[in-house]
This record gives structure tokens, C-alpha cells and sequence, in this order.
């Protein structure tokens, strides 16, 4: 497992800093105290750091050993050259101190350098220099970057890369202005999904405030300013990541961490609409705990708790990424599987069963084996409520059936 290798004199600081890192990314920490120090540990393995934070005095020689690391700057109250050289240097980014903020934002730093190959960025600009300026300046802190030269483009890399979160935009652009860009983007992408970032005369608010009322997220002052370039771009980062936890938050139930009814259904209804015209396979499985009222009135909610999870687990690790798990509610689970073969919907889910019965589950002092009831239907209903209903019944039947069953149609 990769390390931070943490460059700081002040020994107290820097263990908090470590323990901060760990708490929030359970990334652990080497820590030093001086430059050659963290020269002889590169020399001997450079792989096993992920990312270096350094509080040093600086100039430009203090970086040149960290070329290939993400390098995260502690500035301290340096003075604006020094914040220049740190940031012209190939550091991530600088941080003042490891004030509350501050410590949170190198947390983010370094979540986000271990997934910057997964934010895709584009910039659209017609003039060759500077299009290959702020592609290299995005590049260079690890995003991967495609640049577009015209409208028609820049349209076109957004359609074959769904993975385009944030978009910067030159005033000009050949024949048409960045405002037609941005109407024309805005009637597919909307601000959630996508960051819009137009470059403008900082003198011409005529065009700021335009952009800004017809989709624009934020703008970019020109001439470019590259600290001021890089705040926007971070800003912008920040919120589409806040967005994109709220989303994932909004989709999840808090005890199985599987997703929950609401987005069972709204994907649920789309892929009823391509299992309906006939594009794929789809089997819908209802899952409920036995008798667990019995647990809790026995060993306490705690251990109920403990089983919802249980079985929780036991679905993930059965069924494929592609797979929709659902806690449907209460101890009741719902599953869509896309393209499982005619026949063997019921060994799958029969697997399931057993495994949920095989482990036993932590109950306080004691520990106790479950049971699950399985309803599963790969028939195409008059709607995916019917689906729903169908496997229901089937649940039931496998309930009177004396319960620990599967029952497919
Ligand atoms: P059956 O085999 O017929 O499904 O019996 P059962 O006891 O599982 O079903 P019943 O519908 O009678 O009761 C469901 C129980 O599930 C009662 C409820 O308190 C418990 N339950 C639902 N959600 C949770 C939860 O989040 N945590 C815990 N601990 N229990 C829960
Ligand atoms: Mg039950
Ligand atoms: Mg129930």
C-alpha cells in the first residue's frame, strides 16, 4: 500500500497531520524532517509513495526531487514569490498552513490526485498557443485533458466522453462566440453534470453577466492569470464533488449502504423500457429475512441490524457490479439482474440463500444463522410495478412454503 511522505520539521504537527490523512483515507504517513531525509527514501523505492506534502523553505531546487510525485506545498506565511515559485513549480497545489480548512483541502487534494485520471476535462479554443497553455496546465496536475478547436467539435468529444465533468470555453471561438456553445450545450448537459467555464475580458461585464445567465458556471478572467485559472478550475472541482457525494447519498440507504427503493425504481423503470422492446434480459428477485422480528425481540435490534447487513454482503458478493441491490425496505431486498441465462436465475439466487445461511452472524455474546425467502421472476409484466408484484407473490409462496427458499417462475 502506498504512503504519503510528509516533509515537515515540527514533529507535532506533522503527526497530526498524519492522523487526519488516516482517519479520512486510511492512507498511512512516513514522516521526516528534513530534504535529504525524504531524498534517501525516493532513491530507495519512489513507488511507495502516493503523494508528498512539503513545508520547507522555498525554491525551486526544493521541488526538483518530487517531478514525479504529487506534491502538495506548505507555503507557511511566505511571501508572494514564494506561493509563485511553489505553484509555477509541478506541485499539485500549495496549502498556507494545516488550519482546519486547510487540512480538509489536502485531503481532497490527495483523494482526488488518486482519481484525477477519472475527470475528464475540455477546453475549446481556436488559437493553437493557448489552447495548448491550459491543456498543459490542467495536464500537468494529473486531469486528462482534450482540447476542440470549433463548436462542432467540442460538441462531439462531449458526446463520445460521457466522463467530460468541467469544460473551459474561449471567448472566441472561429465564426461563433462561446455563448452559442454554451445555449447549445445547456440544452443536453445541465449544470450538475457538467462544469461550464467561459475565458473573458475581465473588463467586459456585459459578456460576463450574459454568460452567466445562459449557463455559465463561473467565468475565467482574460488575460489568463495561472493561479487565478487554477483557483477556478478548483472551485468548480469542489462543487461538482460535493454534487456527485450528495447524488450518491441521495441513492443510498445509510445501514446496508446498498442503494435504496427510490433509485430502485427510477433505474428500475429504464431498464423495464429496454427489457420491454426486447433489448435485454432482466430478472427481478424480492428477498426477505425470516422471521426477523424473532432476532430482534431475542438478541436485541443491534444483531437485527447486524443481519440486514449480513445479507447485505452476501448479495454484493454474489451478483455482478452491473447488478441493482436494493434495500426495498425494512428486511426486505430487491435485485435486478441484466442478461442472466434462461434456467439460471433460480441456481443464482439458490446460492445467495446458502450462503446467507452458511456464515454465521455476530449477535453480541452469541451468534445466530439466518434465513432468507426468495421470490424471483424473469417474465416481462404489463409494467415494472407488475414485475415487482409478480415476485412478491412468488416471496409468499416461498414463505408458506415453510420460509429458506427460492421460488422463480
Ligand atoms: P417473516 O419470516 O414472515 O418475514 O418474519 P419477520 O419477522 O421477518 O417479518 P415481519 O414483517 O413480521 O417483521 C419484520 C421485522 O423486521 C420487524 C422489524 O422490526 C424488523 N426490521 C425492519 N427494519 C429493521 C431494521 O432496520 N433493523 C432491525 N434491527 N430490524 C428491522
Ligand atoms: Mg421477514
Ligand atoms: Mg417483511
Amino acid at each position: 500500500m502506498q504512503k504519503i511522505l510528509l516533509i515537515e520539521h515540527d514533529n507535532l504537527a506533522a503527526e497530526s497531520v498524519a492522523q487526519h490523512i488516516y482517519s479520512h483515507l486510511s492512507i498511512e504517513s512516513e514522516i521526516v524532517d528534513c530534504l535529504s531525509g525524504a531524498g534517501r527514501l525516493l532513491e530507495k523505492n519512489q513507488e511507495a509513495y502516493l503523494a508528498v506534502i512539503l513545508n520547507l523553505k522555498l525554491s525551486p531546487e526544493n521541488y526538483a526531487p518530487f517531478k514525479k510525485i504529487p506534491t502538495i506545498a506548505v507555503t507557511g506565511g511566505a511571501p508572494v514569490s514564494s506561493r509563485q515559485i511553489a505553484f509555477a513549480s509541478n506541485v499539485l497545489d500549495y496549502v498556507p498552513d494545516y488550519a482546519g480548512y486547510n487540512l480538509e483541502y489536502i485531503v481532497q487534494l490527495i483523494r482526488r490526485g488518486l482519481f484525477a485520471e477519472s475527470y475528464k476535462m475540455l477546453i475549446v479554443d481556436d488559437e493553437p498557443l493557448s489552447l495548448n497553455l491550459m491543456k498543459n496546465l490542467l495536464s500537468n496536475k494529473g486531469y486528462s485533458v482534450i482540447g476542440a478547436v470549433n463548436e462542432k467539435q467540442a460538441l462531439s468529444h462531449l458526446e463520445n466522453n460521457p466522463g467530460i465533468r468541467l469544460m473551459i470555453v474561449d471567448g472566441d471561438i472561429c465564426e461563433r462566440n462561446n455563448l452559442h456553445l454554451i445555449r447549445t450545450v445547456r440544452k443536453q448537459y445541465n449544470k450538475n453534470h457538467l462544469s461550464v467555464i467561459p475565458v473573458c475580458e475581465r473588463s467586459n461585464e456585459h459578456q460576463r453577466l450574459t454568460l452567466l445567465r445562459n449557463g455559465a458556471n463561473d467565468c475565467i478572467d482574460k488575460p489568463l492569470r495561472i493561479e487565478d485559472f487554477h483557483v477556478r478550475v478548483m472551485l468548480n472541482l469542489q462543487l461538482i464533488e460535493l454534487i456527485k457525494e450528495l447524488t450518491e447519498l441521495s441513492n443510498l440507504d445509510f445501514l446496508s449502504r446498498l442503494y435504496n427503493r427510490r433509485y430502485f425504481f427510477e433505474m428500475g423503470k429504464k431498464l423495464y423500457e429496454n427489457f420491454r422492446r426486447g433489448n435485454l434480459k432482466l430478472t427481478l428477485a424480492m428477498i426477505d429475512i425470516d422471521h426477523l422480528k424473532h432476532v430482534n425481540d431475542t438478541y436485541g435490534h443491534l444483531a437485527g441490524d447486524n443481519a440486514i447487513k449480513h445479507v447485505a454482503d452476501k448479495l454484493c458478493k454474489n451478483l455482478r457490479a452491473t447488478d441493482i441491490i436494493a434495500r426495498y425496505g425494512g428486511e426486505e431486498f430487491s435485485v435486478l439482474c441484466t442478461d442472466v441465462k434462461p434456467g439460471e436465475a433460480s441456481t443464482l439466487f439458490e446460492r445467495i440463500r446458502r450462503s446467507v445461511n452458511e456464515t454465521p452472524v455476530n449477535a453480541g455474546q452469541n451468534s445466530l444463522t439466518l434465513t432468507i425467502s426468495t421470490g424471483v421472476t424473469s417474465r416481462k409484466s404489463e409494467s415494472f410495478e407488475g414485475m415487482i408484484h409478480a415476485a412478491d407473490m412468488l416471496l409468499y409462496h416461498a414463505k408458506q412454503n415453510g420460509r429458506n427458499s427460492v421460488i422463480a417462475d
